[in-house]
């Protein structure tokens, strides 16, 4: 069923989200970033490994996992080792240069996209699609909340079960009529 194991690695190959698209409802693109200043405004060295990283994460728009980034920069640098690969998303991740997104599997995935959007997450693979809608960007934050908690960002992510998961047989059920 899920593509994801417990040791903090997943098995998914699949990454192309580019064939979803909705009627109102815009799959995001990943925004521009400034890689190499964000890096050095943080006194991060921008070195070759660093760099394919950023560009493994930045190519793949399902929020892959570290294993899968591990796997992609690996082609290009085969000495490279998983502890690196993970404690350099951590540390992009800890300077704002990407996000760290909520995950069912318990495997942390990560986000190159720091603008503002909402995850279509899908409940049987894991796969989490980005969406724009204003929509949701203006969905309030009820005040009783706002007084208690220090808001600092807001998304919606909607759970489902993607097309190549629905087999006729997963399918839901249907909605009672009336
Ligand atoms: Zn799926
Ligand atoms: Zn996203």
């Amino acid at each position: 069923m899920s593509c994801f194991t417990g040791d903090g690695r997943d098995r998914t190959e699949h990454c192309s989200a580019g064939g979803y698209r909705m009627a109102s409802i815009k799959v995001a693109e990943a925004a521009p970033w400034d890689f190499i200043g964000e890096c050095r405004r943080h006194g991060l060295k921008v070195t070759p490994q660093r760099m394919a990283i950023y560009s493994a994460l930045k190519g793949c728009v399902e929020h892959p996992s570290a294993d899968f980034v591990y796997r992609q920069v690996k082609k290009e640098f085969p000495g490279i080792s998983f502890e690196t690969v993970n404690r350099t998303l951590l540390t992009f991740a800890a300077i704002g240069l990407i996000s760290v997104v909520e995950s069912t599997s318990g495997v942390r995935r990560f986000d190159p996209d720091m603008k503002s959007h909402h995850h279509l997450h899908c409940i049987r693979c894991g796969r989490i699609i980005d969406i724009r809608d204003e929509g949701f960007d203006t969905i309030d934050v009820p005040g009783q909340l706002s007084e208690m908690y220090r808001i600092v960002g807001k998304r919606v992510v909607l759970h489902m079960i993607c097309p190549d998961c629905l087999t006729p047989e997963s399918s839901l059920p249907e909605t009672v009529q009336g």
